[in-house]
């Protein structure tokens, strides 16, 4: 279960931001009461997102009015969307008037790791796909004559950059970062752990000061120094912070199944017969072993879906219809397409393979047990892998209870 708060930082001390408790909406608003631009919100419909995570039902009508703001927030809930939907908002309800120049982006996002940049970019491209903007990439190790040829094609509206690249434009003086509206800074934690906050600091500097730019920063903590920094680059920020998900929710009946390598397919097909399982997610580790499974699932009759980075977007979103809607009651997933996953009534998660990082297993059986209602996870734990076990069960604070799969027909 997500566990949601919004909260001045007070406990730090350091920086006065507006709370945006009273206001906030309902945590499950739906994107139409945002009144978003009508090709931003056609590229929401498109992604098949139904109502706003609580980070953007808490976020957006601030950030949407033109507030700056600070985000605590993990991978997984939404912030991505949440800051993208801003940008395009903003720019398509405030068109520049007179001439555009090359090189001037109108919005920086500004991420610590190539791969995240690279999935911020992704994610513009899909979100902003009927909006007409254009949306540049700058990540080290790739060629900059590319990238420079896709900077002076059009004039650039957003740039998602990691941060040495980014600086590498300015100084051949490629970029200008004097018109920028928008600034987002994403996971400000990470790049201050990897030794960046020299090189975003001539970055937010380059840009126009903050009473004349819109800031959002988003970090997994609030550290001093994070807060120290997020009151140096933000305006009258309002804060949202949303809680990891809780270890070990309380509604989950946790299981694991000790079963050798070979077992675990026909123990999984004898649990999926369990009238009690009536809507599942099964997670496995990688892109092919879910492929695999799905698979050799289909072969044996069961109508199910697959979530996983290799599944085109359109098809992962009909996927998920077809699974929120009930059309089928089984679904694969690797843990970042399952993560996006907010369904309700899903009644059973299982762990084919348990999960190498133990975070993984906490949001793999939160997908379940849902908004008051109970669920089952059941993970299989063998030779290959049962050495994870401790660690999860570290991170959970607890044992779990491992037991020889049900004899089949005894069910789960
Ligand atoms: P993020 O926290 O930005 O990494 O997003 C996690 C996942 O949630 C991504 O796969 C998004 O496509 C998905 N997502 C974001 N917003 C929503 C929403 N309102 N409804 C359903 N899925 C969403």
């Amino acid at each position: 279960m997500q566990d949601d708060a919004v909260a001045q930082s007070d406990d730090t001390g350091t920086i006065e931001a507006t709370p945006v408790e009273e206001a906030a909406p309902a945590e499950s608003a739906k994107f139409e009461s945002l009144n978003l631009e009508a090709t931003v919100q056609q590229g929401v419909d498109a992604l098949g997102f139904e109502s706003c995570s609580p980070i953007q039902g808490q976020i957006l009508p601030y950030t949407l009015a033109g507030k700056d703001a600070i985000g605590k927030a993990q991978t997984g809930t939404g912030k991505t969307a949440a800051f993208l939907i801003t940008i395009f908002n903003d720019l398509l309800s405030h068109p520049i008037e007179g001439e555009r120049y090359l090189g001037e982006p109108r919005a920086v996002i500004i991420a610590p790791t190539r791969e995240l940049v690279m999935q911020i970019a992704a994610d513009a491209d899909e979100l902003g796909r009927f909006t007409g903007l254009q949306t540049v990439t700058l990540i080290g190790g790739a060629d900059y004559q590319k990238q420079l040829s896709k900077v002076n094609r059009l004039p650039v509206d957003l740039i998602v950059a990691t941060p040495g690249r980014l600086i590498d434009f300015m100084e051949r003086r490629d970029l200008a970062l004097d018109r920028v509206e928008i600034l987002v800074l994403d996971e400000a934690d990470r790049m201050l752990d990897m030794g960046f906050i020299p090189q975003v600091k001539r970055i937010v500097r380059a840009t126009p000061r903050k009473e004349d730019r819109q800031t959002l920063l988003f970090s997994a903590t609030f550290t001093q120094d994070i807060m120290n920094l997020a009151k140096q680059w933000t305006f009258e920020p309002v804060t949202v912070e949303i809680e990891p998900e809780r270890v070990a929710t309380a509604s989950v009946d946790q299981r694991v199944y000790l079963v050798s390598s070979r077992e675990r397919f026909p123990v999984l097909l004898d649990l999926l017969r369990d009238p009690a399982v009536e809507s599942v997610i099964i997670f496995a580790n990688r892109r092919d072993q879910v492929r695999r499974l799905y698979e050799k699932l289909r072969k044996e009759g069961v109508h199910c879906g697959m979530l996983s980075g290799e599944v085109t977007q359109a098809k992962r979103t009909k996927t998920l219809e077809n699974f929120r809607s009930g059309r089928s009651k089984v679904l694969v997933a690797t843990d970042v397409a399952g993560r996006g996953i907010h369904v309700e009534g899903i009644s059973h998660v299982v762990n084919y393979n348990l999960p190498e990082d133990p975070e993984d297993y906490v949001h793999r059986i939160g997908r379940t047990g849902r908004a008051g209602a109970k669920g089952v996870s059941v993970s299989f734990a063998s030779e290959d892998d049962a050495f994870l076990l401790p660690d999860i069960e570290g991170l959970l604070g607890h044992p779990l209870a491992c037991m020889s799969p049900p004899r089949v027909g005894e069910g789960v």
